[in-house]
């Protein structure tokens, strides 16, 4: 390593941790500051992909995670006629590859173990308000009862796709709010439900459905189902038993399922936004995670690409002086992102929007192309993450990083 540096870290979600161990273990004075309270255990579950879980094994935390994931086999996609959209094993792209369901709050308590055991300086309860610079132009942060901290030589902006602090970064950036976002139950799974399968239902673009087992110990699974924003007041408002009925239509198998939902409030609402930016650095300060490239979760590929991007400026900062490791983190980051930021965005209207003859394009597309099985890989390899283009795959194989015989 070249010099030891002392560098801030605003947002403690997945990027900001998984960034804190890998920089703190090279030597430097890491600080990650957090509005929330200590290990407040919120969020939804998600699925992270070979690539996040290559990420999560070179920090050696596979062992950790392993009892609290549990592993998905395949994404299994149909309309409610039956009519079967997808169906993609990641066994197609390696035997021993699959995705893992898990919950928000059990992958920030292990990154947060690592964390605090790598000597990174946690603080809770600390809302970054403003940045400012120092004499020498290194960033200071002003937090919201006043205090200063820094100056730090290298300001990580990990703060999520609401970020406060991009705008202030300096670094130009175009946040969109995507029109339809989601409502999240986390429930028993019951066993009407695979396990192992990553299971959605689609009628017209209108109507998604989808189960995600997410962990082991207590054997759970997220239901999410897709909604306008601006609807989200009435179905507040609405009957429970209403809304039940047009899950059942997609889902039949949800009925006991579905019983475990008594009230409204058990229900979480997800908006998601669409950043789009030329580069992710700036003077002194990288954009990590959803606050450098939000993007919708129709790929699932979040949570991983900000692990990606926390591997990848660890890396940088390794092999190159501060300026030039900023400037190689954007570009070695820029073909990855931008794949899946595109493929997102195109993606998403043919699940999620107004424009109901998209839909049928996607119902008469989807089945011919899982049908071929060098576009159904492809499509798989999408999934997985490892992807650099609609035929093209990042470096090291399609999985960097991967060791063959471990399970993550
Ligand atoms: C409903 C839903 C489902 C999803 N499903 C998947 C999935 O299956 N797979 C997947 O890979 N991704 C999924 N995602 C996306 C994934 O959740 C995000 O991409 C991921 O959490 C981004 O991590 P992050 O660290 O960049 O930001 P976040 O996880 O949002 O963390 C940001 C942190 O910064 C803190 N913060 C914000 N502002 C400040 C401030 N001013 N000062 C201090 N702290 C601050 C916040 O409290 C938060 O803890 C999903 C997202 C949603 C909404």
């Amino acid at each position: 390593m070249s010099a030891s540096f002392r560098i801030g870290i605003i947002g403690s979600g997945t990027a900001g941790p998984a960034a804190a161990i890998f920089l703190a273990r090279a030597g430097h004075e890491v600080t990650l500051f957090e509005r929330a309270e200590k290990k407040l255990s919120v969020g939804a579950g998600f699925l992270l992909q070979p690539t996040g879980l290559a990420v999560l094994h070179q920090l050696g935390l596979s062992e950790a995670l392993l009892p609290h994931i549990v592993p998905i086999s395949k994404l299994y996609c149909r309309t409610h006629s039956g009519r079967v959209l997808l169906n993609l094993p990641y066994s197609e792209l390696g035997q021993d590859l699959y995705g893992a369901g898990t919950h928000r709050a059990t992958l920030l308590d292990v990154l947060l173990s690592a964390a605090e055991s790598a000597g990174v300086a946690i603080h809770w309860n600390t809302e970054m308000r403003r940045l400012s610079r120092a004499p020498s132009e290194r960033p200071v942060l002003h937090d919201q009862s006043g205090q200063t901290h820094g100056p730090y030589d290298l300001l990580l902006i990990c703060d999520g796709a609401h970020s406060t602090m991009r705008e202030q970064s300096g670094v130009p950036a175009k946040v969109s709010r995507y029109p339809w976002g989601a409502l999240w139950f986390m429930g028993k799974r019951t066993p009407e439900f695979d396990p192992q399968v990553l299971w959605q239902c689609v009628g017209s673009t209108r109507e998604l459905n989808g189960y995600l087992p997410t962990g082991t110990r207590d054997d759970l699974l997220s239901l999410f189902w897709s909604i306008r924003i601006d609807q989200i007041p009435a179905w507040r408002e609405g009957s429970l038993d209403h809304w039940k009925q047009q899950v059942l239509r997609l889902t039949p198998q949800a009925e006991s399922f579905l019983n475990q939902i008594e009230s409204h409030q058990q229900i979480a609402t997800a908006v998601y936004h669409d950043v789009r930016m030329k580069q992710w650095h700036g003077n002194r300060v990288a954009l990590l995670g959803d606050a450098a490239h939000a993007l919708s979760p129709q790929l699932g590929q979040g949570v991983n690409l900000a692990l990606m991007d926390a591997a990848c400026l660890a890396e940088t900062l390794q092999q190159h002086p501060l300026e030039d490791a900023l400037d190689q983190y954007s570009k070695r980051r820029r073909q990855h992102l931008r794949f899946y930021q595109f493929a997102t965005r195109w993606t998403t209207p043919l699940f999620q929007s107004d424009w109901l003859p998209l839909g049928w394009i996607r119902d008469a597309v989807f089945p011919i192309v899982n049908a071929l099985p060098v576009l159904r890989r492809e499509m798989t390899a999408t999934m997985a993450g490892g992807k650099t283009g609609p035929f093209s795959r990042l470096p090291q194989a399609q999985i960097p990083g991967r060791p063959p015989e471990s399970r993550l």
